[in-house]
């Protein structure tokens, strides 16, 4: 017989073991709102946090609380059933056709987060006997996604053009899903979304993408990656999230009108789950406006990413391509990463120290991310405490 394990036991070694190896995960309490200006409940003074995925700064913007607000007031706070049974509101609708015309696409869907979407959007495409092909980088919603469809998980090397299209010709699948961050969240890079895209149209594939980090920022006015290379297919299927660039939260899926029909029907994180607040899709109209005339913030933005990178030279951590706001400094050992992520810290710099299973091993990372609400100031002083502490770590 097996030996008895107490199972709260395991628990309890399995927390030590991430202690030891520099991977257990703790929370910080926040009391501020979503700003750089940042104050933490274990820590006294201010920070500056480079840290949140708000990237146009709206996560605290006054007319996005108050429409929100508005929103409230007029539909009470519940939606009361899933949108199937009785809890689609006018203001869902009108959301979802919104966020259609913004991306250029005939319809959208509108899912509780991006987490949902990809987990309801994948196995309602694929399923057993089919494949799909997603590049080792993705987003873990995409992994999980794949691996509850039951299809084929085929990865390729990240952005391996080549190694994709030996896997689709070697395929027997009927049916054929290639799925991609457009920005990759830890890496910062843009996937190669035309040569992605031929390559769906060669061996009529789905070509499935998750645009958390492009949405709001790339692409004219803000529509997005594909916006950003100019892109449209009936092949393309659009997933982007609402709680980074536009500041609030929730997702959606935009396509042909037939695939949104389809996930209506099919995508089970998007049926049996409770419509989300009527009040948000008032806040997210409010903040597609935004995003919409926010050229001036995507140019001091941009400003600010160039002004980084053409400032920081480091010696022997590693700075990322990336011309998004994500600008990853790779550090390689774990406790390395951590203390360079406490030493910020006591300087009044929030980053983050990202650490496996998020990266791969040994490329553990200082993930920085810029927003249009960071000053000039506080990107320079990071930018100098950085340099100053690769110097001192000989
Ligand atoms: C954040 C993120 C998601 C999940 O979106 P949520 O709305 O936060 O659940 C999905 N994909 C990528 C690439 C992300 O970065």
């Amino acid at each position: 017989m097996a030996e008895h394990i107490d199972p709260l036991d395991e628990l309890r070694a399995g927390l030590g073991e991430l202690d030891a190896s520099g991977l257990r995960r703790r929370r910080r309490i926040v009391t501020t709102p979503c700003q750089p200006d940042t104050r933490l409940a274990d820590r006294a003074g201010p920070i500056v946090a480079f840290c949140s995925n708000d990237y146009l700064g709206l996560a605290a913007e006054p007319a996005i609380a108050e429409a929100v607000r508005r929103g409230s007031l007029r539909w009470g706070s519940g939606s009361g059933a899933s949108h199937l049974v009785s809890g689609h509101y006018a203001v869902h609708e009108a959301l979802e056709q919104r966020l259609a015309t913004f991306t250029g696409m005939d319809a959208a869907l509108y899912f509780s987060t991006g987490y949902m979407a990809n987990i309801g959007v994948m196995p309602a495409l694929v399923g057993r006997g089919d494949a799909i092909f997603a590049d080792k980088v993705n987003h873990a919603s995409l992994v999980d996604g794949a691996l509850l469809s039951r299809a084929e998980f085929i990865r390729y090397p990240h952005c391996d053009l080549a190694a994709l299209e030996g896997r689709l010709a070697a395929s027997r699948a009927p049916r054929k899903l290639i799925v991609t961050d457009g920005v990759f969240s830890m890496d910062g890079d843009i996937a190669p979304l035309p040569q992605l895209l031929a390559l769906a149209e060669a061996h009529q594939a789905w070509l499935l993408v998750d645009d958390a980090h492009g949405f709001g920022v790339l692409g004219p006015q803000g529509r997005g990656c594909l916006a950003h290379f100019g892109l449209a297919s009936p092949r393309l299927i659009y997933m982007g999230t609402l709680g980074k660039a536009a500041g609030l939260s929730g997702a959606f899926v935009a396509g042909q009108r037939d695939v949104i029909d389809w996930l209506l029907n099919k995508a089970r994180s998007y049926i049996f789950t409770t419509g989300a607040p009527p009040m948000l899709a008032d806040g997210l109209l409010t903040a597609l406006d935004l995003i919409e005339q926010g050229d001036e913030r995507r140019a001091h933005l941009n400003a600010l990413i160039a002004r980084f990178r053409a400032g920081l030279g480091l010696r022997r951590w590693q700075l990322l391509p990336s011309e998004t706001p994500i600008q990853p400094v790779v550090i390689g050992d774990n406790h390395a990463a951590l203390a360079v992520s406490q030493a910020l810290d006591a300087e009044g710099l929030w980053v983050p120290a990202i650490r496996p299973p998020t990266v791969p091993k040994g490329s553990a990372r200082l993930r920085i991310v810029l927003s249009a609400a960071h000053s000039i100031e506080q990107v320079d002083r990071l930018v100098d405490t950085l340099q100053r502490l690769e110097a001192a770590q000989a």
